[in-house]
Parts: structure tokens; C-alpha cells; sequence
């Protein structure tokens, strides 16, 4: 297998550098931005590893004058974001690294939005024209690095941090926040556990497969959903079989990148319900998501009929239609070793009326294909509790 095919230059949606063992490229890229001191911001796991010291040690090297801010959560706060807003100018930083899964790039993001800001935050949120408050002339350029497959929030214009004083999880928005620069080396994904590449991998068939069900028009993002699920279909289960595939883990990357490009078309209720879930009981976003898409689906049903009969041609499945793509769904995920029930991965029902309701005021309940009560948004969280499909 010659992997230098894979080598590649995209500008679609922003500047993506494709290929194994392109990180090198990372002082370039971030001298391409104008940066002379980036703050380089990952998360604590990742922050002990070798590859954040040899990337650290290349930009030092190259005369970049780089520090390291890994001070956050698995589900990134707005009090993290402050306290990188903070490193980054006690260090006089000029650029932000975001390199890691999807906390550290929707961290890294929101700093590099918060260092030109006056307006606490939250009042970026995005509702109504929020974004409008901005002040884009104080945003600082980003370089984005992923080592995970999934959130795609490399190519995406918003960070999703969660609001400890009131347990939601916010979504923080402005187009600018799409980062100019981006490198994908399937070579930082290779030490990945299995259990972490199956449900990041899931996050990303997720974004592809809520914005291909989206009713809004944008046949563009409707075509990138579709191959992005493709290549889901193909590479996920190689992916997390044998970690070192680079191949699988290159076309993961991509897969992931093209979810997060497809979703401005919108989500849906998966990650109306994830997001709840997220904040409430600080569980795995990907495993969310990767849990609740059967029940999601069969919920969906009666208003994704045409879709799921090209989803299910497209994908060569050996049945037709809605029941083809659900088989689908339900084989790859017992595949990978996703759990059934939400009930086994520690959430229980204490909080199902509570659920219902942020779940049918959560942004991506807009674009379901079906509008669901908060009620029914409570009935279809309990389903997925039980293994009630
Ligand atoms: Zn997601």
C-alpha cells in the first residue's frame, strides 16, 4: 500500500494538509498564520505522551517560542477556557496550537476567540445573532491538530463548553472560529485504545448521518454525509481492530472532517440528547451519540423514508431501506463493542423529565427530521435507558 497517494494539499472548507507523518509540517503551518509564539493547548492525558513533547520541541527548535496550557476537562469548561485566555497572555502569545481530541480543540478554539474579547463567554452562546458581538480584529489564529476521529471540530466554526454553574453544555459560535490551518496525520491516531477509536469513530458517523437526515436544503453538505459514511462503513471497523492501520486511521481523520463540514446543515436528536447527557453526567460524547443512534433512528422512522433508501443503496446493504440501514447501524456497533443500553455505561433515570426538557431546547433539536415534545424527547431517553428498541 503507498500511502504518499493519500498526500495531499485540500482548501475545502479551510487549509487542510493531508498525510502520514505531515506533523512535521506543524512550525511551517503555524508560521504561515503569522505566529511567532503560539500557546500549544491540549488536554492533561495527552500533555504526558511523547508526541506532545516532540511537537513542542520541534517548535522550539524552529525558533517558535511555545508553551504548553493542558489545564482542562474531558468536557471542556468556560472556567478552562478563561484560565487559557489567561496563559495566553501572561506568555505573550501571538497563535494557538489546539492539538488533541475534541476538548482540546474546542477549548483551544474558544481561547483563540476569548483573547481579543471584552464580553464575558457566555455572551457569544449562539442564539439569535450572537456571533455579531464579536470582535474578529482580537481573534488569534489557530493551527489544528486532531489525534481522534470523530468531533471533526478541526473544520468546524464552534466549540461546545460546558457551563459548570448551570450544567449545560453551551455552544459557542462565530465563523471565524473555523481554524485556518489544519493537519491530518493518521500517525498521531495510531496509539489510540480501541474503545476510544470505536466511539470518537461513532461521533463522526453520527454528524454525517443527522445532517444527511436534516430537512434543511444544502445538497452540498447532504453529498459530503454521504461518503463521509462511506468511509465509516469501510475503515471504522479496521480502524479499531488493528490501531496501527494507518490507512484506516488516515481515512478516518477524513471521515471526521468531513462529519464536522456536513453538520452546518444541522444535527439532530442524537446530539440533542447527548449534550444533556454530556453535562448532566460528564459521559463520553461519542459513546452518546454511539448508544442513542438506533433509538434515534427507529424514532425518526416515519420522516426519513426516501433518505434511508439512498442511504442504504449508497452503502451497498444487503437490505433495503430504513430496515437495511438500522441492521446496519446495530451490526457495526455490537462490531466495535459499543454498549446497548445507556444503563450500561453508568446513566440512569433520575433525571429523565430534565433530560426531555434541555433536550427540546438544545440548538440541534431544530433540524431533526421529526420535532419531538419534551416528553417524547423523555420517552425516547428512556428507551435507549432500557435497550428498549
Ligand atoms: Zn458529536
Amino acid at each position: 500500500m503507498d500511502l504518499n497517494q493519500y498526500r495531499m494539499n485540500w482548501n475545502y472548507p479551510t487549509s487542510i494538509r493531508v498525510g502520514a507523518g505531515r506533523i512535521v509540517e506543524l512550525p511551517a503551518a503555524c508560521r504561515t498564520l503569522g505566529m511567532s509564539a503560539p500557546l500549544l493547548v491540549t488536554d492533561p492525558g495527552l500533555a504526558a505522551l511523547p508526541l506532545i513533547d516532540r511537537a513542542l520541541l520541534q517548535c522550539r527548535d524552529d525558533g517558535l517560542k511555545t508553551e504548553l496550557f493542558a489545564a482542562i476537562k474531558g468536557n471542556p469548561t468556560g472556567q478552562n477556557v478563561m484560565d487559557g485566555v489567561a496563559a495566553f497572555k501572561a506568555g505573550g502569545h501571538d497563535g494557538v496550537i489546539a492539538f488533541g481530541g475534541g476538548s482540546a480543540l474546542d477549548a483551544g478554539k474558544a481561547i483563540a476567540l476569548m483573547v481579543g474579547q471584552s464580553r464575558p463567554l457566555w455572551d457569544f452562546e449562539d442564539v439569535g445573532d450572537n456571533a455579531g458581538r464579536v470582535d474578529v480584529t482580537g481573534m488569534a489564529p489557530v493551527v489544528a491538530v486532531p489525534t481522534t476521529a470523530g468531533t471533526g471540530s478541526e473544520v468546524g466554526r464552534a466549540s461546545v463548553i460546558t457551563d459548570e454553574a448551570e450544567h449545560v453544555k453551551r455552544i459557542i459560535f462565530h465563523p471565524r472560529m473555523l481554524p485556518a490551518l489544519v493537519i491530518l496525520d493518521p500517525q498521531l491516531c495510531l496509539g489510540l485504545p480501541a474503545k476510544i477509536t470505536a466511539a470518537t469513530g461513532m461521533d463522526a458517523l453520527s454528524h454525517s448521518l443527522e445532517a444527511y437526515c436534516s430537512p434543511l436544503f444544502h445538497p452540498m453538505a447532504e453529498g459530503i454525509a454521504l461518503e463521509g459514511m462511506r468511509l465509516v462503513q469501510q475503515y471504522l471497523p479496521r480502524a479499531v481492530a488493528k490501531g496501527s492501520d494507518v490507512e484506516a486511521r488516515l481515512h478516518m481523520l477524513v471521515a471526521s472532517s468531513m462529519g464536522a463540514t456536513a453538520f452546518q446543515r444541522g444535527l439532530g436528536a442524537m446530539h440533542a440528547l447527548a449534550h444533556p447527557l454530556g453535562a448532566l453526567y460528564d459521559a463520553h460524547h461519542g459513546l452518546l451519540n454511539a448508544v442513542l443512534m438506533p433509538y434515534v433512528l427507529q424514532a425518526n422512522q416515519s420522516g426519513i423514508g426516501p433518505q434511508m433508501e439512498r442511504l442504504a443503496r449508497y452503502l451497498n446493504l444487503a437490505k433495503p431501506g430504513f430496515a437495511g440501514v438500522l441492521d446496519w447501524v446495530l451490526q457495526l456497533r455490537s462490531e466495535i463493542g459499543i454498549p446497548h443500553s445507556l444503563s450500561e455505561i453508568g446513566i440512569d433515570d433520575t433525571r429523565i423529565d430534565q433530560v426531555g426538557l434541555m433536550a427540546e431546547a438544545d440548538p440541534s433539536a431544530g433540524t431533526n427530521p421529526v420535532g419531538f415534545s419534551a416528553s417524547e424527547y423523555s420517552q425516547l431517553f428512556g428507551r435507549a435507558l432500557r435497550g428498549q428498541l
